[in-house]
């Protein structure tokens, strides 16, 4: 039986990864977080193409994508990304990283990167992936295209409790800060923005649990 491909956009902190992880687990399907590659090579940026001044040194990154090996293993039926062979899923959390990915995710070269790895994931089908630019760009013939969105201050509170559960400080108002700042630069770059595809369906989850909007998205696919 064919399994479908599933894309799931929208703002950040709309529950878009850990809603996507739950649902290819009802469905046994395998779960692409592409906002943690994003997180991956802004990470290694940070390590190793930064300025004096601490700024991320945009073309020494871009002259050092063959330096960048991102794999996802699976451990424990979990997701976790390496980076050249190491676990950096703590690392692509972290509140500098959160900072600075959205800047380097605009870049058209980082799309471009990491466009093909992308699709060739998608290839064999029975996969759900979720970002900003999936439904429109990355698998624009997806079977099922969901755009999720939530009140700004709905999603600050979910991200700030996140981030105290993985023991992260925190700051509601940076936080608050944090996700308008990255929703504008995501959505106005010239290359990919995050925006609804014109055949995607709308999910606004400010007032529903993310049991609910697990059922909304489940009531659409499970007659595929
Ligand atoms: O999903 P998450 O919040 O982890 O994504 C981090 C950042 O990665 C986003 O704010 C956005 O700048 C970038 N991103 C992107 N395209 C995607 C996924 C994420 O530009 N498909």
């Amino acid at each position: 039986m064919k399994k479908p491909v599933i894309a799931i956009d929208g703002f950040s902190s709309t529950g878009k990864s850990s809603i996507s992880k739950i649902i290819a687990q009802k469905l046994d399907l395998v779960h692409l977080d592409t906002g943690a590659l994003y997180r991956g090579v802004t990470w290694f940026a940070l390590q190793n193409c930064c300025k004096e001044d601490g700024n991320v040194d945009l073309d020494d990154l871009f002259n050092n994508f063959h330096h960048i090996h991102l794999e996802f293993k699976n451990i424990e039926n979990e997701l976790v990304l390496f980076l050249n062979e190491i676990n950096i899923t703590k690392e692509i959390r972290s509140n500098q990283v959160t900072e600075n990915v959205s800047n380097v995710a605009k870049q058209a070269k980082v799309r471009e990167f990491l466009l093909d790895h992308q699709r060739k994931l998608a290839e064999k089908g029975g996969i759900i992936m979720d970002g900003r630019d999936i439904g429109t760009v990355v698998l624009p013939d997806a079977d099922f295209k969901f755009f999720l969105t939530a009140s700004i201050d709905e999603r600050t509170k979910r991200r700030y409790q996140e981030l105290l559960t993985l023991g992260i400080d925190a700051n509601e108002d940076q936080v608050k800060q944090n996700l308008i700042e990255r929703d504008k630069i995501d959505s106005e770059r010239e290359v990919a923005p995050l925006k609804q595809a014109d055949d995607a369906i709308v999910i606004d989850n400010t007032e529903m649990t993310k049991k609910e909007t697990i059922e909304k998205i489940l009531n659409y696919v499970e007659n595929f």
